[in-house]
């Protein structure tokens, strides 16, 4: 992540450059940690409302997101498939340990 700019420094919107004055608060993005005016910056991530992020870091946050779901139905493709093999060998052992009982009893 890059270094946040001094708050108190920028004067203008990173996005379209308007000033910011009283009307026209500055908000910094959650995510990048650039200054915006309050047109620029209304993407929440969250449904919570909490965490204000620009738009590119938005697109950004999505993309990402989306390539993180995809990841974890690989991984949960490749843990039920692992499973299905334990059960299976598992079944085998146990098969494997009756007959060596009943040879050990004989
Ligand atoms: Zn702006
Ligand atoms: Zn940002």
């Amino acid at each position: 992540m890059k270094q946040c700019s001094p708050f108190s420094i920028i004067k203008n919107c990173y996005n379209c450059e308007k000033k910011f004055n009283l009307l026209n608060e500055k908000i910094y993005c959650n995510m990048c940690g650039k200054l915006f005016c309050i047109y620029c910056l209304n993407n929440y991530l969250n449904d919570f409302k909490i965490i204000k992020v620009c738009n590119k870091c938005i697109i950004k946050y999505n993309e990402e997101n989306k390539n993180k779901d995809e990841n974890i139905n690989y991984y949960e493709k490749i843990i039920n498939e692992k499973n299905n093999l334990i059960n299976k060998l598992s079944k085998k052992i146990i098969k494997k340990n009756m007959v060596d009982k009943s040879t050990q009893t004989i």
